[in-house]
């Protein structure tokens, strides 16, 4: 279902230093998720989001990015893609994100867009623009497998579509990499699957890969995430209940071992495992001097 909604600001300040992504606002055009990728944790109570297939289109978010932009003193990183896809199919047709990133062009912000499609691609013209100052592109890619993510990730593109997003974000200059995260306990947190992501990227010519080897679980993402596993891979949740219980953070099988292999493999190919940051024009005249 979709529905319109009208909302009463759209930029939100990034209160905490953000070391992963150096995001400084962060903004939704959409609340839900089409992806419905069965680990989201956007279906946890504490966000009220009921139905995470239940999309809300905010139809006034280009006025209000309008007025409200200028109004920002600082340049930092705007972020998308926490708690819904910017680039979900619904995008195809609304083109929110793409009104959002004409508005940021011609104000001059940096962005970072955290997606699991290929659609990413329509705007290359507008990320050309902002990458002057900073445009950077991650592409989540939990598995190579596009048969695994189909069960994971049922409506998001596949993870072959993902990397070919990434190969060509990077020959047109823009700066992409890849999330591997969540890597999903008993399912993908084999060596295989993170190398095999790993090799992918690479190929790609992806610059980074920010890894995280686990999930979190709670209240009612945990008891969905369970009926998917009883669908898709049975007598797994029993395992998971057995293992994790009330916790909130699942850490993968080997996650110690997982996480050296994968930062060993990265180095041998060159690939960054922390995300190169937007550095203001004066930080780095700064450091020239
Ligand atoms: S793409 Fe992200 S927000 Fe959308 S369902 Fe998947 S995990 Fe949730």
């Amino acid at each position: 279902m979709v529905r319109a909604i009208s909302a009463k600001t759209l930029l939100a300040s990034v209160r905490q230093p953000d070391p992963w992504f150096g995001l400084k606002y962060n903004m939704n055009l959409y609340r839900g998720c089409q992806h419905g990728c069965i680990y989201c944790d956007t279906r946890s109570e504490c966000y009220g989001i009921d139905d995470l297939d239940d999309v809300a289109v905010k139809i006034n978010a280009l006025q209000l990015l309008q007025q409200e932009l200028p109004r920002k003193r600082v340049k930092g990183v705007i972020g998308y893609g926490s708690m819904n896809d910017c680039y979900q199919p619904l995008e195809a047709e609304l083109c929110l994100m793409r009104g959002a990133l004409e508005i940021i062009a011609r104000h001059g912000f940096p962005v970072h867009i955290l997606t699991k499609s290929d659609l990413v691609l329509r705007d290359l013209d507008l990320l050309r623009q902002i990458s002057r100052t900073y445009a950077a592109v991650s592409l989540t890619v939990t598995t190579a497998d596009d048969a695994l993510a189909g069960k994971v990730e049922p409506g998001a593109p596949p993870p072959s579509a993902r990397l070919a997003a990434i190969g060509q974000l990077s020959r047109e200059g823009i700066l992409s990499g890849a999330m591997l995260m969540p890597v999903l306990p008993f399912i993908e947190d084999s060596l295989e699957n993170v190398l095999g992501v790993v090799h992918g990227v690479h190929r790609a010519g992806g610059r980074y890969i920010v890894a995280a080897f686990g999930m979190t679980l709670r209240d009612r993402q945990r008891e969905y995430y369970y009926g998917q596993l009883d669908r898709w891979f049975p007598g797994l949740s029993q395992r998971y209940r057995q293992r994790y219980g009330e916790r909130y953070s699942a850490a993968a099988n080997g996650a110690h071992q997982l996480e050296s292999a994968f930062r060993d493999e990265c180095s041998r190919l060159g690939i960054a495992t922390r995300m190169p940051l937007y550095e203001p024009l004066a930080a780095v005249q700064h450091r020239l001097l």
